[in-house]
């Protein structure tokens, strides 16, 4: 974290780019309560391949957060922006997010890390979230209440109506700057919430840009502030503000529990860890399973909470998959986040890459095989393939977000089962059987918020419920989910 003060002139140019006068450096004005904040403090943002500035934000503080509640309390109560208003300005956000999807993901990328294709991935279902979120804004009503099945009802008419929740405090992390920011916002605008978002302070330029494009496409200029900042600073004091009704919090396991402590008196709705299993049976197709876990397991250099990390396979198929996966991982192209041709780019920080090949390098001391990669080469870790890590090891235990596949055979399909419920964490899992008793064992067995069938535990599309059982999170997102979360019911009764 680099913090720079300085008083700039800043101009916003009408294509959404934005630069300081006299300056190399872009600044990039949060919109804050209404207005783009005239900052005299600075965040560097840095590019993770390289090192370089993409660029500066405001570093907001608990006064900024402040005035972002009080504006959201004003734009709440005014009363204007109503339903079908709602879900023109998201269908309108969509189309013009689709029109600058590459200037999109090149901000992605320099602020990320991210490989380009990847990046684009994550615009494409931006997109789509948006475009759920405006259906999930026409959709949404209440529901009847049978009154008349009671003696008390008979001849009143009840219903209850889905009312907002009030403004809604977002927090995102790093990983998806841009496609977790539209889950928080959407569902948001369709209920009528306004927000205050505080994204990570390493990639907050997608979100800053995203909420203008909003208020560009029609949302109330004071309806999204976005306070940038650090956690401990400007998320706590969200956090603990009295206006927000809700904490909508998607991130870390630590900081995920820190919030529930102190958002006293709030609903808080997490989005937290993984360390995702995937289950490869002996009736498994082996090509499409090293295929999946190439494509998966190393999307985004493995910074995903659901990228394939603890890979079980029966112990009849074991040598045969270490083998198909050393090969699929080889044609991994690892470099510039910007070229066409990377698969694999650098992670967040050094300290990160720093901290990933420290595991790799416990666990191979303690006799885990390293089949491929291992290596860090400048700030990139190169794609791997651990066989059999101890069970012990943070390798196997912990979530990697790296760019690191583990591999552990099995004897049947209990253990299976045994070994991947036996996390803390259950996001989404993964089962490759081509039986149908074993797919419905999965399905009934398996503690996770998604069991995917054939599939990597990556996939997801917006419109499913998506979230985590047991330490994984309490709610679920996916646009016409997290309407339901960002609501209250408000039960009405009529007598003549
Ligand atoms: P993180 O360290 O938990 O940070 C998430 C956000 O919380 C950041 O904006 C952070 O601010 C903020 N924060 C930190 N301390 C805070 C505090 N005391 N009060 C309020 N806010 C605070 O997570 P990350 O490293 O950015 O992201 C990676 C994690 O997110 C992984 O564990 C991954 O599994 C999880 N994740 C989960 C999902 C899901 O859907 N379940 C999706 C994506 C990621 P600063 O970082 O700016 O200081």
């Amino acid at each position: 974290m680099h913090l720079h003060v300085a008083s700039i002139t800043v101009d916003l140019y009408r294509d959404g780019q934005y630069s300081a006068k006299g300056s190399g450096v872009q600044q990039i004005r949060a919109r804050v309560a209404g207005r783009h904040l005239a900052a005299d403090r600075w965040l560097e943002v840095l590019n993770p391949y390289d090192g370089s500035e993409v660029g500066r934000v405001p570093a907001c503080d608990p006064t900024h957060v402040d005035a972002a509640c009080r504006a959201a309390v004003v734009a709440l109560s005014r009363g204007d922006f109503p339903q079908h208003r709602r879900a023109q300005v998201l269908d309108a956000a969509a189309v013009l997010l689709a029109e600058r999807g590459e200037e999109f993901a090149r901000t992605v990328v320099l602020e990320s890390g991210k490989p380009v294709r990847d990046a684009r991935v994550e615009v494409h279902r931006s997109v789509d979230t948006l475009r759920s979120s405006a259906a999930a804004a026409r959709t949404l009503a209440g529901d009847m209440v049978a009154l008349p099945a009671s003696a008390r009802g008979q001849g009143r008419l009840g219903f209850a109506l889905r009312v907002p929740i009030g403004v809604v405090a977002a927090i995102t992390p790093f990983n998806f700057p841009l496609e977790l920011v539209t889950h928080k916002l959407g569902p948001a605008i369709a209920d009528g919430c306004p927000v205050v978002l505080k994204p990570s302070e390493r990639t907050p330029i997608s979100a800053i840009r995203l909420v203008d494009l909003l208020v560009e496409a029609g949302l109330p200029h004071d309806w999204v502030s976005v306070v940038t900042g650090t956690g401990e600073d400007v998320g706590a004091a969200l956090v603990a503000h009295p206006v927000p009704r809700l904490v909508s919090f998607t991130g870390s396991i630590g900081v995920g529990r820190a919030i529930e402590r102190a958002a006293v008196g709030k609903r808080v709705d997490l989005e937290l860890v993984s360390n995702a299993p995937v289950i490869v049976e002996p009736d498994a197709d082996l090509t499409r399973v090293a295929e999946a876990i190439r494509t998966a397991g190393f999307s985004n250099a493995g910074q995903s909470c659901v990228c394939p990390q603890r890979v079980l396979v029966h112990e009849s198929r074991h040598a045969d998959l270490v083998r198909a996966l050393r090969d699929a991982v080889a044609t991994l192209v690892t470099g510039d986040p910007l070229e066409e041709a990377t698969h694999v780019g650098p992670l967040i920080s050094p300290r990160e890459t720093s901290r990933v090949a420290a595991w790799i390098g416990a666990a191979a001391d303690e006799g885990a095989i390293v089949v491929t990669g291992g290596k860090v080469v400048g700030r990139l870790l190169h794609p791997t393939v651990i066989d059999q890590p101890p069970l012990h090891s943070d390798l196997y235990r912990k979530e990697i977000l790296g760019p690191v596949v583990t591999v552990t055979p099995y004897a049947d399909f209990t253990e299976a089962v045994r070994l991947a419920n036996d996390r803390d964490f259950g996001l989404q899992v993964g089962v490759f059987t081509s039986s149908v008793a074993t797919t419905l064992r999965a399905v009934r067995e398996l503690d996770f918020g998604g069991v995917l069938v054939n599939e990597a535990p990556t996939w997801q599309v917006g419109q499913q419920p998506y979230g985590g059982a047991r330490g994984s999170g309490n709610t679920r997102e996916g646009p016409s989910y997290a309407v339901q979360e960002m609501t209250e019911l408000r039960f009405v009764m009529l007598s003549a």
